[in-house]
């Protein structure tokens, strides 16, 4: 492409993801239909046809689509529309003004993820203007309520609409990130995410009085039990292969660790003990590892009481559970159960508040390959890795119906990758134009090489 359409290309982009952000999609409650109105008019404007659908009133999505010979399997790109919150008092610029100042375009999803939404735009966008021969269909989707679990976003597009987005192949957040490494830098690729199980449990008891504690029986007093089980439970390592590879890809760009990631990967029931000695010299890295080699159990709220001197007769506390792909929820209740047998099951009740099964996507497809060939391309020498995700995304909703889904929203740091990171859902969430432009270039030429 001309250095004229490039310069265009960045400022189009730029301008795109600022307007987005102008438009306050705060989940809840969403309102994101009209950021999905807003796409639409910029699509039907490009020419294409779009379908806005509501889970509510409100909960938009937009869909379009662009056709190719179907001789190769059809691409969604996906986004979700919807943000957190952000409190203006806490930022340095108005979170919801889509500023663009220092080459950076600042507000609340700049980087999670209406970046995205306005690279995938572009991308589908410029591949028509291009007149390119498209070999299988494109969709584009942005949905709705991704922050809140999906469901009223893709979990409903998919249960009311599939035919309309359904695709083998996605392409979603979740990676991309690039961290820097011995010899330069590793891009890692979601595909695989752990599964969420938020589980209540209240115990059960009978009141008395607060002087005389032995003629009750006090529920705190269970809960405490419950919580010293489960927050003591060594859970049994387990590699899902999206862990492997991650482990043996990190070894090679990284030849000083090369020896910890094989014996961490010929050892697993040593785990523990050898990120005990990486946390050591890398504890960030090592507590990155860890929890992706097993599920992780952790009591986040306890409630029980109502007086100084009655003994509590209700108590309950709430468990962040989440587990590997392959375990399941149901089974991990069971476990949870076992383990709690001698605390007093029949005085125990259990309460989901969300649970989902963890999912992973094979790394061996030609859509893998191509990334790898694009990002080595862009970056000569860096590495690619699968990478499994502690926090899920919309990806969990295809990869339920059979899709490859692949988080890859490509970036360079443009500082360590931690304080990156916590402007996600933090203060001045923002990003670079430079990686705006970056990205929209890496995603076009991957999707240009699959479907052509
Ligand atoms: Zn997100």
């Amino acid at each position: 492409m001309s250095p004229k359409i490039l310069t265009d290309l960045k400022q189009e982009v730029t301008q795109l993801l600022s307007e987005l952000i102008r438009i306050d999609t705060t989940n809840p409650p969403g309102n994101e239909t009209k950021a999905a109105n807003y796409i639409a008019q910029y699509l039907i404007n490009e020419g294409f046809k779009t379908e806005i659908i509501e889970s509510a009133p409100g909960r938009g999505s937009v869909i379009t689509r662009l056709k190719g010979t179907g001789e190769k399997p059809s691409l969604l790109l996906l986004s979700h529309l919807d943000v957190v919150a952000a409190n203006p008092n806490e930022w340095t610029v108005n979170p919801f003004a889509g500023a663009v100042k220092d080459g950076y375009v600042y507000g609340r999803g700049a980087y999670d993820m209406k970046c995205m939404t306005a690279i995938e735009i572009l991308v589908i966008t410029l591949l028509k203007k291009n007149n390119v021969k498209l070999k299988g269909d494109i969709v584009l989707a942005a949905t709705a309520d991704e922050e809140q679990g999906g469901e009223a976003g893709a979990g409903y597009l998919l249960r009311h609409h599939r035919e309309k987005l359904w695709c083998p192949y996605v392409i979603n957040e979740g990676g991309g990130l690039a961290f820097p490494s011995k010899n330069g830098y590793v891009f890692p690729i979601q595909t695989a995410e752990k599964g969420i199980l938020w589980l209540k449990i209240k115990a059960k008891g009978t009141p008395g009085h607060g002087s005389t504690p032995n003629t009750a029986d006090n529920a705190v007093l269970r809960i405490i039990r419950v919580i010293d089980k489960l927050a003591n439970y060594k859970p049994q390592t387990i590699y899902v292969s999206t862990l492997k590879e991650f482990l043996a890809e990190m070894g090679r760009q990284n030849p000083d660790l090369k020896p910890t990631f094989a014996r961490l990967l010929a050892n697993p029931a040593q785990s523990e003990q050898i990120l005990d000695e990486l946390a050591k010299k890398n504890r960030a890295l090592a507590e990155e590892i860890r929890p992706r080699t097993k599920m992780t159990i952790a009591p986040t709220m306890i409630r029980g009481g109502v007086k100084e001197n009655i003994i509590p007769s209700d108590c309950e506390a709430v468990f962040d559970c989440r587990i590997l792909p392959g375990q399941k929820v149901n089974e991990t209740v069971d476990l949870i159960k076992g383990l709690l047998k001698d605390v007093g099951l029949d005085k125990l009740s259990f309460e989901f508040i969300q649970a989902h099964d963890g999912s992973e996507s094979s790394a061996n497809t030609p859509l893998y390959d191509i990334i790898g060939g694009v990002l080595r391309e862009f970056e000569p020498g860096c590495g690619v890795t699968p990478t499994l995700t502690t926090g899920g995304t919309d990806s969990r909703f295809f990869r339920e119906v059979g899709s490859v889904c692949y988080g890859f929203q490509p970036m360079i740091p443009d500082e360590p990758n931690d304080q990156l990171e916590e402007r996600m859902h933090g203060i001045d969430e923002r990003i670079t134009i430079e990686n705006l432009f970056y990205g929209t270039s890496i995603l076009y030429e991957t999707v240009k090489r699959f479907m052509t």
